[in-house]
């Protein structure tokens, strides 16, 4: 039996958790396997409650739990509570509170999705790399941080990107893991020709990398990086960084596949993992049914995989997707004239009919 909790949130969140729910159900009852589903208020909805983002009790539940699935948090209804109570402050609550430090986010081309790419066919065609971005530590998080008055000369504002070897040690062997499972190859992306703490990133790679003979490693700047991903993303296979950098690489790669209604994400620690669909509450969607649930179904997908290794059921969705994709099915976002455009729910529903 698995334990799950879901936090539907706000927004096309709800809509599209409902989706990712549904899978696993269906899941369930085809392999007859147990998925206990708890469903929490997170975020705006908790709030409204509540009067708190998420609860000690929400907290609790998700920690207990063998994995967690988030929809979206959020949307101009709360846009101007005080900041310590703003929806978005459970997101942070609830990765801290379930220590997950690596994030995963896979960007993968679907040939049915080619045209909705800004990129060139010939470049995206066959696309499937994985951003492994170190999620608690790095300038996000490093002190001493602050603005200081310069006594009437303005001010001086300054952040610390501060890594230890423990902390690039954990996602060094996540990344070298997660290549095992793919095609073998880890780019470890950094600016070590300028930065201290880039150079111990490196070296501690580096130094993990040799428990991982079997997986092929290679390091770039992140400027390089940057480029080679709109120049040949197809050489990257996992790549991994810090946070400061995984964070803009990954909104940089997601673009590549087109919709950020397709991208699904998972959050990892050494005992808890959550799993979340990238986009946010698109409150300028939400309630009419027409959000893409596919992110979120993928992610559903990614927790088959990552929380209970099972493969087979995570494949399935994954095949499940591309089958409806191949027969023309479309959510809004990636419609194009000669589809067919079908609600968040329908969508829902031809996955689910299709998961062996
Ligand atoms: P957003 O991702 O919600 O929306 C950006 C655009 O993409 C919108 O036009 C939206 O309609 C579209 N879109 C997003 N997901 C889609 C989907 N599944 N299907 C079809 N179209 C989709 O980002 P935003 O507008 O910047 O933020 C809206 C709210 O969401 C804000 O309150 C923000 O703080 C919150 N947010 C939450 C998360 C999260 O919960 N993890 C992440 C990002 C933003």
């Amino acid at each position: 039996m698995y334990n799950i909790t879901v936090f539907p949130g706000d927004g096309i969140g709800v809509e599209v958790a409902e989706q990712a729910v549904k899978i696993i159900r269906k899941l369930g009852e085809v392999h007859h396997l147990v998925f206990e589903i708890k469903e929490e208020l997170l975020g705006g909805a908790s709030l409204d409650k509540h009067g708190v983002p998420i609860t000690p009790e929400a907290l609790k539940l998700a920690q207990k739990s063998d994995a967690v699935f988030l929809g979206a948090v959020g949307g101009p209804k709360w846009d101007n509570v005080e900041a310590s109570k703003r929806p978005e402050k459970a997101l942070l609550a609830l990765r801290k509170g379930l220590e997950v430090f690596a994030n995963l986010r896979p960007a993968k081309m679907y040939p049915e999705l080619i045209d909705n790419s800004p990129l060139k066919k010939e470049i995206v065609s066959g696309v499937d790399l994985l951003i492994v971005r170190e999620l608690v530590g790095g300038i996000y998080f490093g002190t001493p941080r602050g603005i200081e008055s310069l006594d009437g000369k303005g001010e001086k504002a300054f952040n610390s990107e501060v890594y230890t070897t423990f902390e690039v040690e954990r996602i060094a062997r996540k990344a070298f893991e997660l290549a095992r499972r793919r095609r073998r190859k880890v780019t470890s992306v950094d600016k070590a020709n300028i930065l201290e703490s880039s150079q111990l990133w490196r070296k501690v790679v580096t130094q993990v990398h040799q428990e991982f003979k079997d997986i092929t490693l290679d390091h770039r700047y992140v400027d390089d990086c940057a480029m080679q991903l709109v120049r040949n993303p197809k050489q990257f296979d996992v790549i991994v960084t810090t946070n400061l950098f995984g964070d803009i690489l990954s909104d940089e790669s997601a673009m590549l596949t087109g919709s950020i209604g397709m991208l699904p994400s998972a959050s990892l620690g050494n005992h808890h993992a959550l799993y979340e669909p990238v986009h946010g509450s698109a409150p300028d969607i939400a309630g009419k049914d027409r959000g893409n649930p596919l992110a979120s179904i993928l992610s559903a997908a990614m927790m088959m995989e990552y929380s209970f290794n099972l493969h087979e059921l995570a494949f399935s969705v994954e095949k499940a997707v591309e089958a409806v994709l191949k027969e023309g099915y479309r959510t809004t976002d990636i419609y194009q004239e000669g589809t067919n455009k079908v609600s968040c729910s329908k969508m829902g529903d031809l996955v689910a009919e299709k998961v062996k």
